[in-house]
């Protein structure tokens, strides 16, 4: 087994991993560390090669394929779901739209909760049961919360969830309830249900399974790792993904980091973090180089990204440097009409994935991206998390939020006549 410890991103203060901590005595998130002078870059890879299609226990999981890398921990704290193995599709008319030859897109909708967060729950769940947890509790903005009720029901677990009130995609609601979670609806928004979260389980001794958890990160890497590994391990020039509390980046990174301190590829693909215009903290301060101020009253319709105070925000903006990387953000009009072309070309996804291909364009009409070069987007969730947004724009019904259906294929309303049809087909 790899030696492994926690340590602070601030001030490099390490931890043993039996403790359970999320932060540093001095404020700092953690991150998992590991000893990897020792490992065989090349033996990892053909060990990973090996375990390719595999069709049964931990290693058919596309998380736990990597498992050196992720929590080296004993088999019998792992809860799976054999996770991950999600497609990477050519982006077809969205490539077009984005402007790009070479547009890949990694669909973690495709996870067992149509999430990517089931990538960092698997880790998260197993790293609960190392610490003889029975209780997990998340804030959440929908998915996280659908993910982790999910794992604590098959590891028998109790689920604690808090989500803000008002909007949450219908589709992660049901999920939550329908897999036993305790959901606890409270007044204010994510941020305020994310320090709340933190007291409570502090407080009352359960298990934290936001992004803060440093073993989520970990899961998440594996995102990067599949694609790799899809691409026979060259890299893209670009991987192009939205943030909104800012894990999935940072883990992305990390990832890369890490394989690039291996020798397993040979060099890091630069990382675009994309952000909805009104929650968008990170790019503020990328693009001002101001200090880093939170957005007090987050707006969005990609409700997955609607987050004013994201926790990983300093990993974030390490990772974006590891990897030479930019912060861009994008209107509720471009995620939209993004994400009809996405949904257009047979794929689909919830509307926070869409900044990846809404932010592509972006960069590519601004010279950042080249046409010709290799970029993969990150789509994040399913189609079917939010069918409020999808049929809002279709029948052109989100003026309110100042969203029109520019690319709209409403329903028609006809007679029940061969001449009504004709007609309507014409
Ligand atoms: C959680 C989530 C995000 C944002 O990821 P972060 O790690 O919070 O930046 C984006 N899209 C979807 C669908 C999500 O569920
Ligand atoms: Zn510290």
């Amino acid at each position: 087994m790899i030696e492994s410890w926690l340590e602070c991103i601030r001030c490099n203060k390490k931890y043993d991993l039996e403790e359970v901590r999320y932060n540093c005595t001095c404020g700092g998130t953690l991150d998992m560390r590991r000893d990897l002078s020792a490992v065989d870059g090349r033996e990892l890879k053909q060990l990973w090669e090996d375990r390719w299609g595999t069709k049964r226990g931990i290693y058919a999981s596309g998380v736990w394929r990597y498992k050196e890398l992720i929590f080296d921990c004993d088999e019998s704290c792992i809860v799976t779901r054999q996770e991950g193995n999600t497609r990477l599709y050519e982006a077809g008319k969205a490539g077009e739209y984005a402007g790009l030859k070479n547009f890949l897109l990694k669909h973690e909708g495709e996870n067992p909760t149509g999430s990517f967060k089931d990538r960092g729950m698997t880790c998260g769940v197993s790293a609960a049961k190392f610490y003889n947890a029975d209780s997990v509790a998340c804030a959440s903005t929908g998915n996280t919360s659908a993910s982790m009720s999910s794992y604590a029901a098959i590891a028998g677990m109790r689920s604690v969830i808090f989500i803000p009130e008002g909007k949450i995609a219908y589709g992660k609601l049901a999920q939550a309830l329908a897999f036993g979670g305790k959901t606890l609806q409270i007044a204010g928004n994510f941020d305020d249900a994310m320090e709340l979260v933190q007291e409570v389980c502090r407080e009352l001794n359960i298990y934290l399974v936001n992004s803060i958890n440093p073993f989520r990160i970990e899961g998440q890497k594996a995102i990067g790792f599949e694609v790799v590994q899809q691409l026979d391990w060259k890299v893209p020039d670009w991987f192009v993904i939205p943030g909104g509390n800012l894990g999935n980046n940072s883990a992305l990174s990390k990832g890369m980091q890490e394989l690039y301190e291996l020798g397993i590829i040979d060099r890091i693909p630069r990382i675009a973090v994309i952000q909805a215009a009104g929650s968008a903290p990170l790019s503020r301060m990328w693009k001002e180089g101001s200090k880093f101020e939170p957005v007090k009253d987050p707006e969005t319709i990609a409700t997955a990204i609607k987050i004013g105070n994201p926790v990983s925000w300093e990993k974030s903006l390490r990772g974006i440097k590891w990897s030479n990387g930019i912060v861009e953000d994008v209107t509720e009009q471009e995620i939209m009409d993004a994400k009809a072309m996405v949904d257009a070309a047979g794929i689909g996804a919830e509307p926070a994935s869409c900044c990846s291909v809404a932010g592509a364009k972006k960069l590519v009409e601004a010279g950042v991206i080249k046409p010709d070069e290799t970029v993969v987007g990150i789509l994040t969730g399913n189609i079917l998390k939010d069918p409020d947004a999808v049929i809002g724009y279709h029948k052109d019904e989100l003026g309110s939020m100042g969203i029109k259906g520019n690319y709209a294929n409403a329903p028609l309303l006809i007679e029940a006549s061969v001449e009504a049809v004709r007609k309507a087909l014409s």
